[in-house]
């Protein structure tokens, strides 16, 4: 056994570089014993073996159908209460025919994935889902339809009384490719009852309808929304969880650290959080997903809405290996006014900035072509 003070850089790499799965006291021993910058180092070259040079993300196109919510989370800017429906102009419904709109205008984007998320209405029946998805298919054959997070399906088996194998089957026959992995936030339930209220399934709940969902064929991305309320240690125990149930029924395409968005939620209005968080803990955040679940999830993504464009970069250097995507027409952090947009030719730019390949992907992050 080694004493402790000889757990460097190279001794990390050696045993991450074989596949070896840290347990969440030897993530803690490893970030107490690594600098922000030897951490990056570890990352940027267990990146370059697990996944190599590329960088990649979809050409997505963001569709919300409905903001009406049961649920009144503290860290979310995007909800109108469902219970002050027809009191406000600021809730909204999409029609079948509106997403239809929606979908003409990504499939003039190019789009390669349609990403379709909501709040909690309990107004919508399993029939709306089904008819959205197969206007989505009708319109752009071909897209793959990534659609709605864990939450969202577990509430929709919940108030139209099916089970969660019930919706998936039927969202699945209507077209639905793959989860969104959306609504993990954090797994740690004292700091998830700060962040959500109890419509929003627990982080063990989370964990099971995923794996029911992947061992139906059904893939998806995994999330965590960092930055407000929580400690570094609530994030490696929430990164352990999730690379665990890939270990145990795969299903996972992707990692996505998102962070919080302070602007507009009721968790800045409360005084919960002052601001967003500094970069130094982005990046230590982007090296620690790389070192604790690269092993069994490859694709540590980077979403540059929720980072901003600098310093994804940077985190593309430290763990990162894909982009995300487009992101055309997102909300979601729009509500928060994180107003960002790009192009293909401004992802492609800041991926070979940094040295790297940059290549179109689709959801089960098959390369597409390299631009
Ligand atoms: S995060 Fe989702 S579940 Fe929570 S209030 Fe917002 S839309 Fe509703």
């Amino acid at each position: 056994m080694k004493a402790p003070e000889t757990y460097g850089v190279d001794y990390w790499f050696s045993e991450l570089s074989v596949g070896r799965h840290l347990s969440l006291a030897e993530a803690r021993e490893m970030n107490s014993s690594l600098s922000l910058y030897e951490l990056m180092d570890v990352a940027s070259r267990l990146t370059s073996r697990q996944v190599g040079d590329v960088i990649s993300y979809a050409i997505s196109y963001n569709i919300n159908y409905s903001n009406y919510c049961e649920a009144s989370c503290p860290i979310c800017a995007f909800y109108v209460p469902i219970k002050i429906k027809g009191k406000t102009d600021r809730g909204y419904e999409l029609s079948v025919r509106d997403v239809s709109v929606e979908a003409g205008r990504a499939k003039e984007a190019g789009a390669t994935e349609i990403h379709i998320v909501g709040g909690f209405n309990p107004d919508l029946s399993l029939e709306y889902y089904e008819s959205i998805f197969s206007e989505v298919k009708r319109i752009v054959p071909g897209v793959t339809l990534k659609a709605l997070t864990i939450p969202e399906i577990d509430f929709i088996a919940r108030v139209t009384g099916n089970s969660i194998r019930e919706v998936v089957n039927r969202f699945v026959a209507a077209g639905m490719d793959a989860h969104t992995g959306g609504g993990a936030e954090i797994f740690n339930p004292e700091v998830r009852k700060q962040i959500t209220t109890p419509e929003k399934i627990s982080g063990e709940k989370w964990l099971e309808d995923a794996e029911i969902l992947h061992s139906m064929g059904v893939p998806g991305n995994s999330t965590m929304t960092y930055g407000h309320v929580e400690k570094l240690d609530d994030i490696m125990d929430h990164m352990v969880r999730i690379r665990d149930s890939q270990v145990r029924v795969p299903g996972f395409l992707s990692f996505i650290p998102l962070k919080f968005s302070p602007e507009n939620t009721p968790l800045l209005k409360m005084g919960k959080v002052s601001g967003p968080s500094p970069a130094d803990k982005d990046l230590r955040v982007f090296a620690l997903a790389r070192l604790i679940m690269g092993g069994a999830i490859r694709n540590i993504s980077v979403y540059w809405v929720s980072l901003g464009k600098g310093i994804s970069q940077v985190a593309l250097n430290g763990g990162g290996s894909d982009l995300v995507g487009t992101a055309f027409s997102e909300k979601i952090f729009g509500a928060t006014n994180r107003n960002e947009e790009t192009t293909t030719e401004e992802l492609d730019h800041m991926i070979r900035e940094i040295g790297r390949v940059p290549a179109v992907r689709d959801t089960l992050y098959n390369v597409i072509r390299y631009p």
